[in-house]
């Protein structure tokens, strides 16, 4: 008997549909999106229950005639590309034409829509793929479509959703993903009769405060510094936070072509451009944007992920980080004692500042790699990511070498910091985060042998994970092994934890391999080294002391001579300032 059947279409539809429309997010993505590709000039978000009861978009873009009305819910149908050459000159949004037979797939969908040039505008009706209604209707030229009931005929979808709250949050971080691309375009958005923005058109500067000036971290165009930047190979313009902009919930955006995308190591760049000048757990706003060659880019990725490769990335990374660094470094905002930044009248500008405000030189060298080279090596691989630094100037003074802690006689000041006098100058050590790169340095290497050293648990401590961190748990699990875990798996997304490393010492070993999976899952890097850092980085702050514990001498002399004996340790693997080194010239200077 023969068992392969075709799937009616109305099935076939809904499955296809999954993988575009997830969530009233992605609805309102698409939407949003295609008004922008018909050449809107203002665009009118409406949302009721988070989406779940209505999503509607308003736009007064090109409109369609009465036959592309009916075309435009066809699968494949898209007025964007002809042929599979187009996809590597992208400019538009999209171009699978998927998004409304998906969307109609799995709701109720009304659209009235008019081009200048007609009189009468077309009113279509389509539920489930099926039309309902299709008749000449009044309306403004340009296109509106309405979402009622996402999932209305997809059950077990609609239970897939999650709250309101969340679904909501979910609707402003898309809308602000777009928004934040086209400050000539008029935007707003209307949620349950409530207007949460409305965006006139402007700067992008403007744009930038229109959006977050009212929200919880309030950011102001005059906390924002410019920076530009043309290479042969990509041009990076935007703006970043001043360093006293910086905060623990930082709004940071990177774009590309037009498109918001997530890059972990842009992001590093940016990170490691302010590396010095923020205190613990700060963050840095910033929104970059890139514009490169489409070629240069795989744009062909699934519309919902928002991962983007570049064929170019090891050469952006300096040029990034140079273009930052050079802006704050312009504007004066490189301090050199952040550590005792308010307590001391800093001069607002001396000479020796002036001096190191010219803009960095670029030195490219486009076969780096930071996570490839010197794989063999026990040295951790992101030393290297620190090579650029030298390539820009840094403000401080390099640190006399070698250091003999027996030499220094710390003391501990002011809550977690410890300073060395020496005849040459004066050294603060921020003591948590030399703890961290101490046991970062520690476990890299044990990850990278294979040598973990473990320590059994008199009980298994168990860890349920949610089915989307399942898969990203699994991935890790070798990893997690060589440095000390075992887990046995007791159920499809329970585990028991019965060793873990013994760094961790009788720490909670549920929540450090929470931590670990929350950054993958946040970084959604698939480069094995980078997951590798993570896992340092993560149970290295874990494991570290808190900030403000105070040391005895001893711990302090221990501690000094593990750090200095390390080949990097002025700054922490994510780039945050460990030792401050102010010599007797710099102190000298400033009296
Ligand atoms: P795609 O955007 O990938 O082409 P869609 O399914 O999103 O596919 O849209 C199909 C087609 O419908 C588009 O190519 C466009 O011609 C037309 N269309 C969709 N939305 C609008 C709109 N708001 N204004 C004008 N035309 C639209
Ligand atoms: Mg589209």
């Amino acid at each position: 008997m023969d068992v392969i059947r075709l799937l009616p279409d109305s099935v076939a539809n809904q499955i296809a549909a999954g993988e575009v429309i997830q969530r009233p997010a992605s609805c309102l993505k698409e939407l949003v999106e295609n008004s922008l590709d018909a050449g809107a000039h203002s665009i009118r978000v409406l949302v009721r229950d988070a989406g779940k009861s209505l999503i509607q978009v308003i736009d007064d873009g090109l409109g369609m005639s009465v036959s592309d009305a009916r075309m435009a819910f066809e699968r494949h149908a898209t007025s964007k590309i002809s042929s599979a050459q187009d996809l590597f000159h992208l400019r538009t949004m999209g171009f699978r034409g998927e998004a409304l037979p998906s969307i109609c797939a799995v709701a109720q969908v009304k659209m009235t829509t008019r081009r200048a040039s007609d009189e009468v505008g077309t009113l279509l009706e389509i539920a489930g793929t099926q039309v309902q209604k299709q008749e000449p209707c009044q309306c403004a030229v340009g296109t509106s479509i309405q979402v009622q009931n996402l999932f209305f005929n997809v059950p077990a979808r609609r239970r897939f959703l999650k709250s309101d709250q969340t679904e909501l949050r979910n609707l402003i971080t898309t809308f602000q993903h777009i928004v934040l691309v086209y400050p000539d375009v008029a935007f707003t958005f209307v949620s349950d009769d409530e207007i949460l923005y409305d965006l006139p058109v402007g700067s992008l500067k403007q744009r930038i405060e229109g959006v977050f000036g009212k929200s919880k971290s309030k950011l102001y165009t005059s906390q924002l510094l410019e920076i530009e930047q043309q290479t042969e190979l990509v041009t990076i313009r935007g703006f970043v936070g001043k360093p006293e902009s910086a905060s623990k919930q930082a709004q940071q955006f990177l774009f590309v072509n037009g498109r918001f995308m997530r890059h972990p190591y842009f992001h590093k760049a940016v990170l490691q451009a302010y590396a010095g000048m923020l205190s613990a757990e700060m963050m840095p706003p910033y929104f970059i944007y890139f514009d490169i060659s489409p070629e240069s880019i795989d744009v062909n990725v699934h519309p919902t992920k928002t991962e983007i490769k570049f064929a170019d990335e090891q050469s952006i990374f300096p040029i990034l980080m140079a273009t930052v660094r050079a802006a704050l470094g312009k504007f004066n905002v490189v301090p050199s004692i952040d550590f005792l930044g308010g307590n001391i009248e800093m001069p607002v500008s001396n000479d020796a500042m002036r001096a190191s405000a010219k803009a960095p030189e670029l030195h490219v060298t486009s076969g780096y790699n930071p996570f490839t080279q010197q794989k063999e090596k026990v040295t951790p691989h992101w030393q290297q990511l620190y090579e650029p630094l030298k390539q820009v100037q840094v403000q401080q003074t390099e640190l006399p070498h070698p250091i003999e802690s027996e030499t220094l006689h710390p003391q501990s000041v002011a809550g977690g910091y410890i300073v060395c006098a020496k005849d040459s100058g004066l050294m603060l050590i921020h003591a948590r985060r030399a703890h961290i790169t101490i046991l970062y340095n520690q476990l890299a290497a044990q990850l990278q042998s294979h040598r973990g050293v473990s320590q059994q648990l008199l009980f298994a401590e168990s860890l349920t994970v949610s089915a989307d961190e399942q898969p990203i748990l699994e991935t890790l699990l070798p990893d997690l092994r060589s440095i000390g875990f075992e887990l046995q798996k007791v159920s499809s997304n329970t585990y028991d934890i019965t060793s873990l490393p013994s760094v961790l010492g009788n720490q909670n070993a549920a929540t450090a391999l929470r931590a670990i999976i929350a950054r993958a899952a946040d970084g959604q890097s698939d480069v094995h080294a980078d997951m590798q850092q993570h896992i340092a980085l993560t149970l290295a702050q874990s494991a570290a002391i808190p900030m403000g514990k105070n040391l005895s001498e001893a711990e302090m002399t221990d501690m000094l001579d593990r750090l200095f004996a390390l080949p990097s340790y002025r700054i922490t693997p994510d780039g945050k300032t460990v030792v401050v080194w102010l010599s007797a010239e710099e102190i000298a200077r400033r009296f």
